[in-house]
């Protein structure tokens, strides 16, 4: 039995995991990932990766990349010819980006390993134990009984859904079941969506959703359906027929979707749950293992993603002598982000499922008209694609803070965004804004710590002395890999003098 003595160990080689383990390289932590399966989960179950992800794998240098192996959609169509209009979002990411999981994972797990994470496939945690200065893990050989341990200062419980982490510290996942007997196949069509983009069909009885592989032949296009029979409510266990597929299909969707071929298919369930607490003393729940909910909506792994570019950041300032709080804001930031992720998916799923014909008449009339009024028409879609979401501020702060900072590129570092103003301040990337708002302070996941006048006397340098403890601001480490398509130590904007393309964009950053 060996042991090693780390910074974090990461529990779980999902999307989530992956993203922690890969930031906490690149600040220059020593971190661990423990993944049960020898590779990355071949079935793919996320298609649609979101524009607030989007601009997060950008800043790790993903974004490019992935935008090659899928198709963008603007729209997303609902019910009663209601949909979410994502072209308008103030994002470079106007759109959402639909490529199946198993491309994200790909691209993470590269990031994660050339950021020096160490990854180590086909063993699983089981044992997790705290004291007052760090916690031990062992695991073992998934097919094997050769066991390791290993000893970090902090251990991230990204293992999904079924976690064992959660499992071993007695954390509860308390909520209810959400829906049942949904199918998921991967279908081939002569005629699918117009605009080849995710489409969703509903009658009283039935529901599909369609997203597309992006893989045409002569024949159709490949699609990954997911189908939804009240009449047809049966455990998992029970296999799928090719016959059940074609007929709730072109029954949801209201014509023959010309079915070529059936491949692939699976009957699962979903539930709505979420943890009480994030935080377990020296552990830290992200991604699945902290909220479930249903498909609906697209909403699982871009969240999670979310959740881990939020605490990988937080675990590094912490260990570099900030203070203990700044990890209690994990909680106080994603626990409501997450609870509105559950409301969200579930409301879509109530209202795709609603069975009266008077309850879906209204539905199909009032939908439309609720998500075209002008407070509404951006509002849905921001909070569904993670551009709208915002974390809290204390009061008195400019409303700016926890907004975040659309347009600025950075490099998991603490950005000083000034105006024309004639100072140079020193141990801190700063960059040029070209209009007239306010200076701000933005956190190194890209969130607005601070705004205001660069005279105020508890500025930004009280700001950052509350989240970093005067410990060093300078992101990267010298030791952390460049980026994947970025050179070493690149900055967008570098500090003291060179215009911010994002800001010359019509005023992108004004009030
Ligand atoms: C049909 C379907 C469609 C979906 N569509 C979307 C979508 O369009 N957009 C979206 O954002 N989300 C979607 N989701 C949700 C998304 O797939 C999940 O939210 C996402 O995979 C969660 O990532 P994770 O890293 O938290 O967990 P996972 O991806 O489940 O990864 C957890 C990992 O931990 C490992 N593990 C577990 N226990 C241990 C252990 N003891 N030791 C070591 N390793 C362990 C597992 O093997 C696994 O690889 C969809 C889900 C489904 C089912």
């Amino acid at each position: 039995m060996t042991q090693q003595e780390i910074d974090v160990v990461v529990i779980g080689g999902g999307p989530v995991g992956l993203t922690a383990a890969g930031d906490l390289a690149r600040l220059g932590r020593t971190v661990t990932v423990l993944e049960r399966w020898p590779q990355i989960n071949p079935s793919s179950r996320a298609f649609a990766t979101m524009a607030r992800t989007l601009e997060v794998l950008d800043n790790r240098g993903l974004a490019d990349g992935l935008l090659e192996l899928g198709t963008t959609t603007k729209t997303v169509s609902l019910f009663g010819g209601a949909r979410l209009d994502l072209s308008r979002l103030p994002s470079r990411y106007p759109f959402a980006l639909v490529t199946p999981q198993t491309n994200v994972d790909q691209a993470l797990g590269q990031y994660a390993t050339e950021q020096g994470a160490t990854v180590l496939r086909g063993i699983e945690a089981i044992g997790v134990e705290q004291d007052a200065d760090g916690v031990t893990v062992t695991a073992k050989e998934k097919d094997g009984d050769q066991r390791q341990v290993f000893r970090a200062r902090y251990v991230i419980a990204a293992d999904g859904a079924h976690s064992t982490v959660r499992q071993l510290l007695g954390v509860e996942f308390p909520g209810r079941a959400s829906i049942s007997s949904m199918v998921l196949a991967d279908v081939k069509l002569s005629a699918g969506p117009a605009d080849g983009g995710l489409a969703l069909g509903n009658t009283s009885e039935s529901f599909a959703f369609l997203a597309p592989y992006g893989r045409h032949d002569p024949d159709g296009s490949w699609f990954r359906s997911m189908t939804w029979d009240r009449g047809h409510q049966v455990a998992d266990s029970v296999p799928v027929g090719e016959e059940e597929v074609v007929r709730v299909l072109n029954r949801s969707m209201g014509r023959d979707v010309g079915v070529v071929e059936v491949g692939w298919h699976s009957r699962f369930h979903s539930e709505e749950r979420q943890i009480a607490s994030y935080r377990a003393g020296r552990a830290f729940f992200a991604g699945d293992a902290a909220h479930i909910h249903s498909p609906m909506g697209g909403q699982g792994m871009n969240t999670g993603i979310q959740d881990a570019a939020n605490l990988a950041w937080k675990l590094d300032a912490v260990l570099a002598g900030a203070p203990d709080a700044v990890l209690d804001t994990y909680q106080s930031e994603r626990h409501p982000i997450g609870r509105r992720v559950l409301f969200q998916s579930g409301a879509l799923v109530r209202a795709v499922t609603l069975h009266s014909a008077v309850t879906r008449k209204l539905r199909d009339v009032v939908a439309p008209l609720i998500l075209s009024l002008p407070g509404v028409r951006d509002l849905v879609p921001g909070s569904f694609s993670g551009t709208g979401l915002r974390y809290g501020r204390r009061r008195g702060e400019h409303k700016l803070v926890g907004t975040r900072a659309p347009g600025l590129q950075q490099d998991l570092e603490w950005v000083l965004i000034i105006g024309r103003e004639d100072i140079a301040p020193e141990g801190i990337t700063v960059t040029r804004r070209t209009d007239d708002g306010p200076a701000r302070l933005v956190r190194p996941d890209g969130y607005v710590a601070w705004a205001g006048s660069l005279e105020d006397a508890d500025g930004w340098q009280g700001a950052l002395a509350r989240w970093t403890g005067g410990a060093s601001t300078s992101g990267p480490k010298p030791t952390a890999r460049p980026r994947p398509g970025r050179q070493a130590g690149g900055r967008t904007w570098p500090g003291g003098g060179g215009s911010d393309p994002g800001a010359a964009r019509a005023g992108f950053f004004s009030l």
